[in-house]
């Protein structure tokens, strides 16, 4: 903390209610001192002291008086200087790699896209931290005002032995990227890494306005989930959960590359879809293949091809299926059903539906495709980091995630040093 504590006042307390306040702003702002006390159920004094501090350290403007009716001095409102921090969001792929400046809000400032291939986890954090120093220099920023680097990877992330794995990069085993990535950040720069699909149901979750419990679908060329529950997501024991790709639809079904059969990646994935109408493997075709195929698939539809609409049918009833089995489960309330799938909204959606009928017909549950454009996984990670660090979501300092909750804590309260002074 670069600000003075008021007597009385105990550090961690006081942080966390400086973390709290950012996060009533951020989510509720433009805000009064007196609301923000409400709010918290903290006293007005305790509010201002936090609030003329984070105006000190620029985090937080006022931007005039609050329209009262009747007699009194209006209240002064309060906002967060959202573009005063970024959060750098890598969403790394082989051959296209996103990088991506999130403001505090999660809003996209500048981005820049690289080609990536395969190589070593060393390698491969090089080549991130050196674009990533591009394009702050390409902004006119430095690495003084990062709040924090978040790292999206396809494939899954263990928090808890700090490693990830991709079978598109070649790392078949789990990998220590995150240990390569901090050797070559600036010191005191938090960092995470996560899954892209949790990334992703974060970005949804900020967009639809931070609901209890989320269930995330993607599907495209495989089909993944996330599940937030109070704003968090679940894991799983050896954080794997979320592999719906891989629920039994059909119990004697195609045999999936997993050893299993019937999986719902085999009857609904974008390459499978796309395989059954033209009647030849479209697997590793590439992102452009995929895109243009459902274009034209999209056009068949629209001109009534039955064998088109036979398969995006048969599809629709699996992705149904799953999801019903998955409210059994979870008693969720809210599905986002995301990806390249949407192109086929239209001709789906119903489809899906007729297999919750039951369930949506009780009114509890909402079934929507999702609203957050194609920067989803670079906003989810912003979206995490800043939910790590203001509500300090990511439990103890001994994780990867929890230790960026604190580290977090203290880098974005600090007063950012003047220019050129590299970290
Ligand atoms: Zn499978």
């Amino acid at each position: 903390m670069d600000y003075d504590i008021p007597s009385g006042t105990r550090p961690r307390e006081r942080e966390e209610n400086t973390l709290r306040v950012l996060d009533v702003l951020i989510k509720h702002g433009p805000i009064s001192r007196i609301d923000l006390s409400r709010k918290l159920g903290v006293a007005r004094s305790t509010v201002s002291v936090i609030v003329n501090g984070l105006i000190e350290i620029g985090l937080v403007n006022e931007i005039g008086e609050q329209e009262i009716v009747g007699a009194g001095r209006p209240p002064t409102l309060l906002e967060i200087d959202a573009t005063s921090r970024q959060f750098v969001c890598v969403d790394l792929d082989v051959g296209e790699t996103s990088i991506v400046l999130c403001d505090l809000e999660g809003k996209v400032m500048a981005a820049k896209v690289d080609v990536m291939a395969r190589a070593t986890p060393e390698i491969v954090a090089r080549e991130i931290i050196d674009s990533v120093t591009e394009l702050l220099e390409r902004e006119n920023l430095d690495w003084a005002t990062v709040a924090g680097v978040g790292v999206v990877v396809p494939g899954p992330v263990r928090h808890d032995i700090d490693t990830v794995q991709s079978l598109v990069f070649g790392w078949p085993q789990p990998v220590k990227l995150q240990a390569e990535l901090r050797k070559c950040l600036p010191e005191g720069i938090p960092l995470l890494a996560e899954n892209d699909v949790n990334a992703a149901a974060f970005a949804e979750w900020d967009a639809i306005g931070y609901p209890p419990d989320l269930f995330y679908v993607y599907v495209g060329r495989g089909i993944g989930s996330a599940y937030i529950y109070d704003g968090r997501l679940h894991y799983g024991r050896h954080f794997l959960a979320g592999e719906i790709g891989h629920m039994t639809v059909e119990s004697d079904g195609v045999l999936c590359d997993c050893g299993n059969r019937g999986c719902l990646e085999k009857h609904a994935s974008v390459p499978c879809i796309i395989a059954a109408i033209h009647g030849e493997s479209a697997l590793d075709r590439g992102r452009a293949y995929y895109q243009s195929s459902l274009f034209n698939l999209v056009r068949q539809l629209e001109s009534g091809d039955s064998r088109s609409l036979a398969v995006v049918n048969e599809a629709g009833h699996a992705i149904g299926a799953a999801l019903y089995n998955v409210i059994q489960v979870l008693d969720c309330e809210k599905i986002v059903l995301s990806g390249p799938i949407c192109m086929l909204r239209d001709y789906i959606m119903d489809v899906i539906k007729l297999n919750l009928t039951k369930q949506l017909g009780r009114g509890t549950l909402s079934l929507a495709f999702s609203q957050v454009g194609e920067d989803a996984k670079a906003i989810g990670i912003a979206s995490l980091m800043r939910e790590a660090i203001l509500l300090n979501t990511g439990g103890g300092d001994d994780t990867p995630f929890g230790y960026l909750g604190t580290k977090g804590a203290e880098r974005l309260l600090r007063a950012v040093p003047k220019e050129g002074s590299g970290t």
